[in-house]
């Protein structure tokens, strides 16, 4: 089994309930405040190490309760976490989300020791991450070091899986050194310049990307599924049926179903639809890293689901 490394955010979210959202210099009061572990990094690792995978993680927290609350979360998991540094110079990663009843949301992000994994970090940690086979990154580290990062992992011979997100303008430097670029719908239009409300048109787009380097594009297509476009060919591979509820975090869920299918070898459109049925089934329950399924139960929705 090839072995998974995640590089990126650690954000603890504070996720307050309210009626509606208060106007400047108003004061209301809100339903409840709850605290959940987040980031698209750990929730990309915890993800993984759900579905059964050894996992490690690069990353950095605070010294503050935060970052203790979040180590215990990924240590239940059995993620390896000796790549997960600790610093007083900033807060730990931490997004503060309200939310409305009408179930919109708003939300501020304070990176906090995430701007801690830069270029000197992630070099101090290669002698650690390079036993492993395929790499997780998204845009919630600096995009520097994440470029900076593909390039030494691409000269090493490793996969690399890319999440765009949140979207952000990168070199092409860096998609010559992607592997799987794994933007959802927004993230494909705004990178490419093209509209994605079809798949016709998603095609297009994804392959403005492919001309700036990078070998293969997932375009995330909510419940329609995923498109898978190379230089070679494009497919699309049908979204599962699901009783949605909450989206929160699918696309980590996404990403990390993907990484799991390539690690125990499934061929690319085999490990999509095993993809496309994490991302399913992690809709189903509220929340992020709690409503992300277990190997068992992505297999029993297979065979149910053919
Ligand atoms: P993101 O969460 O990054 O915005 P998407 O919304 O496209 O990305 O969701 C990621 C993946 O999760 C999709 O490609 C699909 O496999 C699955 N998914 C998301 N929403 C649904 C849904 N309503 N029904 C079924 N599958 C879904």
């Amino acid at each position: 089994m090839r072995q998974i490394c995640v590089v990126g955010s650690l954000n603890v979210d504070l996720t307050i309930r309210l009626e509606r959202f208060h106007m400047p210099g108003e004061t209301v009061n809100a339903r409840d405040i709850k605290t959940y572990p987040g980031g698209k990094g750990g929730n990309q690792a915890v993800a993984l190490a759900k579905l059964g995978k050894s996992v490690m993680m690069i990353g950095m927290l605070g010294a503050d309760e935060n970052g203790r609350f979040y180590r215990r979360v990924l240590e239940q998991h059995g993620i390896d976490i000796k790549g997960v540094g600790e610093s007083s110079l900033f807060s730990s990663g931490t997004a503060v989300i309200e939310v409305d009843d009408r179930g919109e949301n708003r939300i501020a992000i304070v990176p906090g020791t995430n701007q801690l994994v830069n270029n000197a970090y992630v070099d101090g940690m290669l002698e650690r991450m390079l036993p492993c086979d395929i790499f997780l990154m998204q845009f919630e580290i600096a995009i520097e070091t994440v470029c900076h990062l593909a390039k030494i992992l691409r000269a090493a011979g490793k996969t690399v899986i890319l999440d765009p997100a949140p979207v952000a303008k990168a070199p092409d430097e860096l998609y010559e050194n992607v592997d799987f670029l794994t933007p959802n719908a927004t993230e494909l239009a705004a990178l490419s310049g093209h509209a994605t409300d079809t798949l016709e048109s998603a095609v297009l787009a994804a392959r403005t990307i492919l001309k700036r380097g990078a070998k293969a594009v997932i375009a995330k297509l909510g419940e329609r599924g995923c498109l898978y476009v190379d230089g070679q060919t494009a497919y699309p591979c049908a979204g599962f049926r699901v009783n949605c509820v909450d989206t929160t975090a699918a696309g980590d869920s996404f990403n990390a179903g993907f990484a799991a299918a390539l690690a125990d070898g499934m061929p690319v459109d085999k490990a999509l639809r095993f993809a496309n049925a994490v991302g399913a089934l992690s809709t189903t329950g509220m929340g992020a890293q709690s409503s992300m399924p277990t190997f068992e139960q992505v297999e029993v929705f297979l065979a149910n689901n053919p």
